[in-house]
């Protein structure tokens, strides 16, 4: 029998007295997280039983591989912690982390399907990774998003933030001196119309000096909790726009997607604003197209929505990012003023060995079709997957197998050889 809590802040109160007594015995504590991926997307797909049977797996799993001592919680619908108390060390953690992804990874039947759980964990140690339950558990459920992004299902939580140990204000320094490149990457089109213009992402990137690459999510959220976001914004668009107006003067023109973080719609002017740079650059509004996340437009669908609306109402492309990450219902997309869908790529990376994945992404292409958006693939990394998108009548893909992130010179001379 599962313990069901009522919420995360009765498990971190749980943690706490755990923790109390731990550290009075100098032993490690190892905390999991584990999230079974797409439990509402199963269960709307194949019923209700097909996600709990889901569930189901994930507690057997826990009964069979956790030892006496160690306790289990079912936190959410889709989410359980996992105490492991009095440990020598880390690896023992580990230990316990591999044991349940590899019992999870055997497909189950659910009536008359096969169905292959997908789950991921986030593990993190006491004192190591932190000493109060919190700290504990932030640092558990990040790992748990970083297991998502990998070959593995467990990853252990390796503190990011001081690995890109950068202070705001060096970032504001780049803005400012213009030290962030913009690079671009090929949206392909799997239908290809007479007269249709390439497209590209910008994605953005920054060298630190001292630091190297720094990831663009993370410079991004650092702008986002420092009041540059809408520096940071105006620096996409106007790079973005005077590339595209450059190929056009060249005689080749292009269209061009530009990631929106949802703070920057809540900045006053804002769709005034990307009007104006529009008109600046000469580039006609329907060569613009400005994506959000689903899960950022879920934390303001209200002003958000509105926001998006006028810039569509200007003739301006708005696409939804990582589609399917967000929680946002499938009924819901019919109020999103949004003309393109993009599949996250953690659906897609899966297509080909997953039949629930697979599934998945033909419902997304359906149901986008159905209200008249097109449909966009992320993260295609081989040809059988191109190909079997093709078939499925996806509209795009975009992926490393067609081309990577480029310079943007270097990503338009790729589009010229390739036709
Ligand atoms: P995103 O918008 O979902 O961008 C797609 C990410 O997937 C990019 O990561 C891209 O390099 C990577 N990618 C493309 N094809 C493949 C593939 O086949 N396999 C794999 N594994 N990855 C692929 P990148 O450039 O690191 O950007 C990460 C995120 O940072 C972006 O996710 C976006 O949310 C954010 N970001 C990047 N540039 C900007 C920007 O200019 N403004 C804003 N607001 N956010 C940005
Ligand atoms: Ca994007
Ligand atoms: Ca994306």
């Amino acid at each position: 029998m599962t313990r069901r809590l009522p919420s995360r802040t009765a498990l971190i109160a749980l943690l706490q007295d755990t923790l109390d007594s731990a550290g009075a015995h100098h032993a490690t504590l190892g905390l999991l997280v584990l999230r079974v991926r797409r439990l509402l997307e199963t269960g709307r797909l194949l019923g209700y039983d097909a996600g709990e049977a889901l569930v189901d797996a994930v507690q057997t799993a826990l009964e069979d591989v956790l030892r006496e001592e160690d306790g289990f919680w079912r936190v959410s619908d889709d989410e359980f912690a996992v105490v492991l108390p009095g440990l020598r060390n880390r690896e023992h953690v580990a230990l316990a982390a591999a044991k349940l992804t590899r019992t999870l990874s055997q497909p189950l039947r659910v009536g008359e399907h096969s169905v292959v759980p997908l789950v991921n964990i986030g593990v993190a140690t006491a004192p190591d990774d932190g000493g109060d339950a919190r700290t504990l558990y932030r640092c558990a459920d990040q790992a748990c998003d970083d297991a998502g992004t990998g070959e593995e299902r467990h990853a252990f939580f390796s503190a990011p933030a001081h690995a890109y140990d950068f202070e705001p204000g060096e970032l504001a320094d780049a803005l400012a001196a213009s030290r962030l490149q913009l690079h671009l990457q090929c949206v392909l089109p799997l239908a290809p119309i007479a007269g249709q213009l390439p497209r590209y992402e910008a994605l953005a990137r920054w060298q630190h000096p001292r630091l190297g690459a720094i990831p663009p999510d993370v410079f991004v959220r650092v702008a986002e909790q420092t009041g540059q976001i809408a520096e940071f914004t105006r620096w996409t668009l106007n790079v973005g726009l005077r590339q595209a107006a450059e190929a056009a003067r060249g005689g080749a023109p292009f269209a061009i997607s530009i990631n929106l973080a949802v703070e920057a719609l809540r900045v006053p002017g804002f769709t005034e604003q990307v009007i104006d740079l529009l008109g600046f650059w000469n580039v006609p509004p329907a060569r613009l197209v400005l994506e959000i996340t689903e899960s950022g437009l879920m934390t303001d669908v209200e002003r958000s929505g509105e926001a998006l609306m006028r810039l569509r109402e200007a003739g301006i492309g708005v696409a939804i990012d990582d589609f399917g990450t967000g929680y946002a219902s499938m009924a819901y997309l019919r109020s999103l003023p949004a003309n393109e869908l993009k599949i996250d790529q953690s659906f897609v990376r899966d297509m080909l060995a997953d039949p629930r994945a697979r599934r998945l992404v033909g419902s997304m292409i359906d149901v986008s079709h159905h209200l008249g958006m097109s449909v966009v693939a992320e993260g295609v990394e081989d040809g059988a997957t191109l190909e079997l998108l093709r078939a499925m009548g996806c509209d795009h893909a975009q992926g490393y197998h067609i081309s990577r992130p480029l310079p943007a010179a270097d990503a338009l001379r790729a589009q010229a050889e390739r036709t």
